[in-house]
């Protein structure tokens, strides 16, 4: 394995394992730093063991570079490889069903890879089609996108698409739910995407009957397709508590609306909890298996929602991920009306 494909891969499991974003950016600069290098001089460095001489590389970084030109294939990088493996669980099979992610970012938003290698890895991954999801204008602290930059992320789009076939970027949005409900997006352009997912990012703590109205005034609107994380809990770290709403009225609209509720797989997210998954699964409504990975790596994490969707008895057959592309389209198509 060439050194820049073993930093490359260091960034990717990394990400699988959500690592801390600094010791990312470690390898990710150390493979900046080696791509402008000349090889020959690469490899005169690893010999002599002045490669943390360079700026940007460090010990463990040098460690990778090193043993990637000296083809030891159980270095760091395969220990990296055991650690960060996603076990499958009971969700395994479900999981091979999956034809598809229907969240995920890009360097478009605040995602740390381009559409094009997100979508790379999705494809390694089995998928038959990513929906590119980057924040709206809103979320400025993400770097969302106004209707300008959404444009021409959709001509990248095409061209990607152009280029990758029969494997498809869907277009789509993570589109804001205001405090009104409304979103943040035109209904010209939400017309325009393939798949909406609407989240709340602000106002968590609202009380209750005004968070329940803000939702199902999202999930009533006919281009939303996807209910983002609904309860917007952190599980780990200082953690957050979940936002508070009638669970009962939500599923009822979303079951009423053709609104998929979401299961977001991130790990430090893990939403919604499984109770509340049990009582969608009660209420029927469609479900939709989705990473919100903002790195290649962390789109193996269907996985853990995988197993969490067996666990709490969702039926394969209300989960819209586990459908073609086309199939997906003509329920996202015939929703909007
Ligand atoms: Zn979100
Ligand atoms: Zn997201």
């Amino acid at each position: 394995m060439e050194a820049i494909d073993a930093l490359e891969r260091a960034v990717y499991l990394l990400d699988r394992e959500l690592a801390p974003s600094s010791k990312v950016r470690a390898f990710q600069n150390a493979r900046r730093t080696i791509e402008a290098l000349d090889p020959d001089e690469v490899e005169t460095r690893a010999r002599a063991g002045t490669l943390t001489d360079l700026d940007g590389i460090g010990s463990s970084t040098s460690r990778v570079i090193i043993e990637a030109i000296n083809g030891d294939t159980d270095g760091y990088l395969a220990d990296l490889e055991r650690r960060t493996e996603i076990p499958l669980g009971v969700g395994a099979e479900l999981r091979a069903q999956l034809k598809g992610d229907c969240h995920s970012h890009s360097t478009w938003s605040d995602g740390g890879a381009p559409l094009r290698t997100m979508a790379n890895a999705a494809k390694a991954l089995g998928h038959e089609y990513l929906v590119a999801t980057d924040h709206s204008a809103r979320l400025t602290i993400a770097h969302g996108l106004n209707e300008a930059r959404l444009r021409n992320q959709l001509e990248e789009l095409d061209a990607l698409n152009r280029e990758m076939a029969p494997f498809r970027i869907l277009s789509g949005m993570e589109v804001d739910i205001f405090e009104d409900g409304s979103l943040d997006l035109s209904d010209d352009m939400l017309g325009q995407l393939d798949v909406v997912v609407a989240s709340v990012h602000s106002k968590m703590k609202m009380p209750r009957d005004a968070m329940t109205r803000r939702m199902v005034t999202a999930i009533a609107n006919p281009h939303v397709d996807i209910l983002g994380h609904m309860t917007n809990r952190k599980v780990s770290g200082t953690g957050r508590a979940p936002s508070d709403f009638d669970a009962e009225i939500v599923f009822a609209a979303c079951k009423q609306f053709d609104t998929a509720v979401e299961i977001n797989c991130r790990p430090e997210r893990q939403d919604p909890p499984e109770e509340l998954l049990e009582l969608a699964v009660e209420w029927d409504c469609w479900i939709s298996i989705d990473t919100d990975a903002h790195a290649p790596g962390q789109l193996e994490w269907q996985a853990y929602g995988c197993d969490k969707a067996v666990r709490c008895g969702v039926d394969p057959d209300r989960i819209i991920n586990t459908w073609s592309a086309e199939d997906l389209l003509d329920w996202t198509r015939s929703k909007a009306g």
